[in-house]
């Protein structure tokens, strides 16, 4: 049985969180002398002088119902590398506890772990990049207490089998971790339908995709209460500045305009994947529900090298897990796919003519 108490470290269960200024007191209209801010104003044109809200309730109002879940579900971080390392910090004891984590995926996942001096077991996804369910489920132990999925996965672009997600939350007592920061990229629905069953789940989604919003820095946590309370009594008070909020609150009001960049991404994506498939030495386009094409090439050192000569930047893979001679590419505008395109035409040309 899942116990929440039981996996957070202890000695965060009695841990006197740090009690800000705006904690006191949350009415808008007074005389507010109480967090030493400049009360004249900022030395930028707009004004900044008052700390921004330390949970972003304006913008949590707006994202709550678009994603189907509670105000409180949700906690909000400076990227998605915020809510990872703090899950981490909030249940791994250094050189005690370790994480779960399935090659190959995204980076992060081990480097916050390995910040924090925190283990992390590895279990290969299958070379179809999906979940070996029973070897996930034997490597787990009563030290483990994050499992890591990413879904659509990063770098191989598929989504993981729902049922194997569904059968790995239901079959352990720690905590399992669904990253769909490509989630809007996917035919497949998110697992955000699941908080509610599941008191061991927590999916992380992100601004810096489907959204446009790289620059912003803000991911999603979404959980149980218990967990997301947990998560904000360790995070940094003031996590997201009020610019950050005042233009996720603009953002999510252009849902429409988000949707629109989404299926522009998916048109390319499928124009890019068949050009691909078109070429000599392309080995193969792996199948992807995201905004990256995983591609097997004869010879991906020679391809990237080409490609960097020629300005054109994609993302070396070829040394992880079930990605040999494989380069991670994302799906550019339609002009920029064609400038990758027509570089990899010359290539290929150049090769028949050495
Ligand atoms: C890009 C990406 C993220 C997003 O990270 P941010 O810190 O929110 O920009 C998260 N998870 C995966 C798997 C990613 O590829």
């Amino acid at each position: 049985m899942f116990q929440l108490e039981k996996l957070v470290r202890p000695h965060l269960l009695s841990l006197t969180p740090y009690s800000s200024a705006r904690d006191e007191y949350s009415g808008k209209e007074g005389v507010f002398l109480d967090a030493n801010e400049n009360p004249l104003g900022s030395a930028t044109a707009n004004a900044y002088n008052r700390y921004p809200d330390p949970y972003q309730w304006v913008v949590k109002e707006k994202l709550a119902p678009l994603k189907g879940v509670r105000p409180s579900q949700i906690m909000l971080g400076n990227g998605s590398d915020e809510p990872i390392d703090l899950l981490v910090r909030a249940f791994c004891e250094p050189k005690e506890d370790h994480i779960l984590i399935l090659p190959p995926t995204y980076g992060m996942y081990e480097v916050s772990a390995n910040i924090q001096n925190v283990a992390v077991q590895k279990v290969p996804l299958t070379p179809e990049f999906q979940i070996d369910v029973p070897v996930v489920l034997a490597a787990a132990d009563e030290h483990t207490k994050l499992i890591w999925l990413c879904s659509p996965n990063n770098p191989s672009g598929n989504v993981l089998r729902r049922a194997d997600i569904l059968q790995i939350i239901e079959s352990t007592s720690c905590i399992v971790v669904v990253d769909e920061a490509y989630i809007d990229f996917a035919a497949d629905t998110t697992l955000l339908t699941e908080l509610d069953r599941y008191p061991n789940l927590v999916v992380l989604q992100t601004f810096s995709k489907a959204w446009g919003l790289a620059g912003l820095r803000v991911g999603m946590c979404f959980a149980s209460e218990a967990i997301i309370a947990l998560l904000n009594k360790i995070k940094s008070p003031y996590n997201i500045s009020s610019v950050t909020q005042q233009l996720l609150a603009e953002a999510l009001t252009e849902v429409a305009k988000k949707d629109a960049m989404v299926q522009t991404i998916l048109v390319n994506r499928e124009r890019l994947r068949q050009r691909l498939e078109s070429l000599p030495n392309v080995e193969k386009v792996f199948p992807t529900d995201s905004n990256q094409l995983l591609v097997r090439f004869q010879d991906s050192a020679a391809v990237f090298s080409y490609l960097l000569e020629h300005k054109i930047i994609v993302r070396d893979r070829s040394k992880v897990k079930h990605c040999d001679n494989c380069l991670r590419i994302s799906v550019g505008t339609e002009e920029e796919d064609n400038v990758l395109f027509d570089s990899l035409l010359e290539f290929t040309r150049a090769i028949v003519h050495d």
